[in-house]
């Protein structure tokens, strides 16, 4: 795929997603590679050779705005211990997405850093970004193409065998097999139409082929009905299992089991604690966990 095939892909998309796409092209178009997982649309944009020694990700004095002049995110500093999973809570539009996009090397900060072990995400080419961290969210799911292209975002040299396994790891391989075209089925804009939970399943499917050993989890407001979310939340349980997870907590259960809460306010975190810890503090964690369970 070259970027032209993508930005053609991208207006087929409703017009908000291309505004927001906008947004991000303007910030940096090698991010567009990462997000939605093409590889090379600027080969030379990272050192190839750059091998992560390690699986904490890191942010150290992270400084991020979209717009030159408004800071959105202003001196994060995080670590995300290896095996563990954190939550990022706090008021909307507090810089939670934003820094979860950080922390999945989908935005490069302009002052400070975000490493992999040693390494800093932003010289690692985006294949190897995603190789060992990925963004999970409501969107950008389904692509223009058939079934095996849009698998094969993740890794392009998969083979079918191994779509399948990835297929049937997110309990997919159910509605995928009945396609008439099996892999060769157009799913894009003009093919066949997935349901949204089916799209949510094909993105899936991508993470168990790209087997990144962390997850940034973005949970949108569901565009899923309660049976499909309760389907595909058993098959994300399974995706997330033995991998270290930050999750951004848009409602309080999740965030409630987490190993360490993040509170992102203003574009800083301000607590970071256990919910028991959290709640003994009595800051601003406490005061959301009372407001939610009113
Ligand atoms: P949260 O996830 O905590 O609700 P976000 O990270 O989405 O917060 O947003 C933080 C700030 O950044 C908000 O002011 C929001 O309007 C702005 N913002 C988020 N995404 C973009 C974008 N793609 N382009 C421009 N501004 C953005
Ligand atoms: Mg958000």
């Amino acid at each position: 795929l070259t970027t032209g095939a993508l930005i053609a892909q991208m207006l087929v998309e409703p017009v908000g997603l291309i505004l927001r796409w906008y947004d991000e092209l303007q910030v940096a178009q090698v991010s567009l590679a990462r997000l939605v997982g093409v590889r090379d649309i600027e080969p030379d944009a990272g050192d190839a050779t750059l091998a992560p020694d390690g699986r904490q990700v890191r942010a150290e004095e992270v400084r991020f705005g979209y717009r030159e002049g408004v800071d959105v995110l202003r001196k994060v500093s995080l670590e995300v211990a290896p095996g563990t999973r954190m939550a990022l809570v706090g008021p909307s539009g507090a810089g939670k997405s934003t820094l979860g996009r950080l922390l999945a090397g989908i935005y490069e900060p302009r002052d400070g850093s975000v490493t992999l072990g040693s390494a800093e995400l932003s010289r690692m080419t985006a294949e190897q970004v995603r190789s060992h961290v990925a963004l999970v969210n409501q969107e950008h799911h389904v692509f223009v193409g058939s079934l095996r292209d849009n698998l094969r975002l993740a890794r392009t040299d998969a083979q079918d065998t191994e779509l399948w396994a990835a297929l049937r790891a997110v309990d997919a391989d159910g509605w995928a097999r009945a396609l008439a075209g099996g892999l060769d089925t157009e799913v894009g804009s003009g093919g066949v139409a997935l349901t949204p939970a089916q799209a949510q399943q094909v993105a899936l499917a991508r993470l168990v082929l790209a087997d990144p050993h962390t997850l940034v989890l973005d949970e949108a407001t569901s565009l899923l009905d309660p049976r499909a979310a309760r389907h595909l939340e058993r098959s994300l349980a399974r995706v997330l299992d033995g991998r270290t997870v930050v999750a951004i907590a848009h409602r309080l259960h999740t965030a409630h089991d987490a190993d360490v809460i993040a509170v992102v306010e203003d574009g800083r975190i301000s607590e970071l604690g256990s919910h028991e810890e959290l709640v003994a503090a009595d800051g601003a964690y406490a005061a959301l966990w009372r407001s939610w369970h009113g």
